[in-house]
């Protein structure tokens, strides 16, 4: 997510370091870097022009405080900078009305819309205890219906039945009907995709819009089309009263150029990221916390929320009261684990967040393939319960047949045995240190550090 912009600002900032004092001079070059690095990312050129204006009025002639250097300072003023071009807070849905609150999206064909209903309703219905529905008003795109059918299915929330056959205003209409009599907290209307030039497709969902009077009309929008997305969303904006963005396919965007460029081109804010094709790939957007994304420095506050959200809490507190008693971290434990880290979106999901981690070469972040934890998933799987509660009866004879069973070679075997054993170590630090400790240790198990030794 934003590597390139990541890379060339982290590059930039780094030659202000050292210098004496932030005045206009020494920061004369670094600032031309950051506008060059903005421009590439694809931000809008209005926005570069009053980002880079702005950063010079904070950072010319300010005191580096004594526990910066330089550049640090400098770093400091453009991460609040960014913050600040970003919206400066989270701008969470605002559902306080007479139930059911009506959700409306809208946007371009293959945007995510549909899939970003499905992501919505799952988030409302999980962490918000809402009682959701999701209706269809796509009657053009053949299938539309039935693939947001299949979605509410797979995430678990009502799905209101609508045909080709209808008209989408009735479709929302007798939706939200049905939301009233059966008391859902919230209805989200799916709509098809449209283009802001497209005037017939335009009134219709104008029309939608007037009749079912949603507290909130979501444009969602592919990040991966850079500042288009910030101009198409003022497109809509104009025929249509937004009130707010979801920007999609973030976990492909290597620019940033959309993240940076809609809220100050539309004055509409970004409320939610999606950060893939799963359905619990969906994150509420939080300036300061992409801005510190963009920066480098990793993204500990998601990172902490995405392991409270995903870490089975009943497993995790096995595990932490098989600490208590004292009987040790063993394979079956280092199974759940592997269970729970690929929740997480597997290992590269957990290192983008991490402080530092944009700055790993490509190489090495090459060797950390998702695809092992299969394996070594698969490995765990083929041990009796009895090997996996005591490794060290795992020899020669045992270890042949564990490879068999999956598929694997003995050196397979012994390779996540050793990683156990680190991991188990690890796990002993914990116990001691913590939260810290063990990020530290997460930095250690990259390859180098011995994890994953290829
Ligand atoms: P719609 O036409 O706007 O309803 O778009 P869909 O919801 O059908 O999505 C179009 C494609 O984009 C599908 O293949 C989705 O899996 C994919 N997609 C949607 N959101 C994301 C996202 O956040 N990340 C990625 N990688 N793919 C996404
Ligand atoms: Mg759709």
């Amino acid at each position: 997510m934003f590597d390139n912009l990541t890379e060339r600002l982290s590059r930039t900032l780094k030659n202000v370091s050292g210098r004496g004092r932030l005045t206009e001079d020494n920061i004369k070059e670094t600032l031309r870097e950051v506008r060059m690095a903005l421009l590439e990312a694809d931000v809008a050129l209005p926005v570069v022009r009053e980002f880079v204006k702005r950063v010079k009025e904070a950072a010319v002639g300010i005191e580096v405080s004594k526990s910066l250097t330089p550049g640090q300072e400098f770093i400091k003023i453009v991460q609040k900078e960014l913050e600040a071009v970003m919206g400066e807070s989270n701008s969470a849905l605002d559902l306080t009305c007479q139930p059911p609150a009506v959700v409306l999206m809208a946007g371009l064909q293959g945007a995510g819309k549909t899939t970003s209903v499905g992501k919505l309703g799952k988030m409302l219905c999980e962490t918000e205890k809402k009682k959701v529905l999701v209706v269809s008003a796509d009657v053009y795109r053949p299938a539309a219906i039935k693939q947001l059918e299949t979605l509410a299915n797979d995430v678990g929330i009502d799905f209101f039945p609508s045909t080709p056959d209808q008209k989408p205003v009735d479709i929302a209409k007798a939706a939200i009907e049905h939301g009233k009599l059966k008391f859902y907290d919230v209805v989200i209307v799916d709509t098809a995709g449209r283009l802001h030039v497209d005037g017939e497709m335009m009134d219709e969902i104008k029309d939608v819009h007037a009749t079912i009077n949603p507290v909130e009309t979501l444009f969602v929008v592919d990040a991966m089309t850079g500042q288009d997305a910030a101009n198409t969303a003022k497109a809509f904006n104009d025929a249509l009263p937004l009130t707010g963005v979801v920007l999609t396919k973030v976990d492909g965007d290597a620019r940033g150029g959309a993240a940076l460029s809609v809220r100050h081109i539309t004055g509409k804010p970004i409320k939610f990221l999606g950060v893939g094709e799963k359905t619990d790939a969906l994150e509420p957007f939080h300036p300061d916390r992409v801005a510190s994304r963009i920066l480098g420095m990793g993204d500990m506050l998601s990172l902490i929320e995405d392991i409270e959200r995903n870490v089975d809490k009943d497993k995790a507190e096995a595990l932490a009261k098989k600490f208590k008693n004292k009987k040790g971290f063993d394979l079956q434990d280092f199974h759940d684990q592997l269970q729970q880290m690929k929740n997480m979106g597997g290992m590269m999901g957990m290192l983008d967040k991490l402080p530092g981690m944009s700055n790993l070469p490509e190489d090495v972040k090459d060797k950390v393939d998702d695809k092992m934890f299969v394996q070594m998933e698969a490995i765990i799987n083929s041990m009796t319960l009895k090997e996996r509660a005591r490794p060290d009866l795992i020899k020669g004879s045992r270890k042949k047949r564990i490879a068999a069973g999956s598929g694997t070679q003995v050196q397979d075997v012994n390779r996540l045995l050793k990683q156990f054993t680190q991991m188990q170590k690890m796990m002993k630090k914990m116990q001691k240190g913590g939260m810290k400790n063990m990020m530290r240790n997460m930095k250690g198990m990259m390859p180098g550090g011995g994890m994953f030794p290829r």
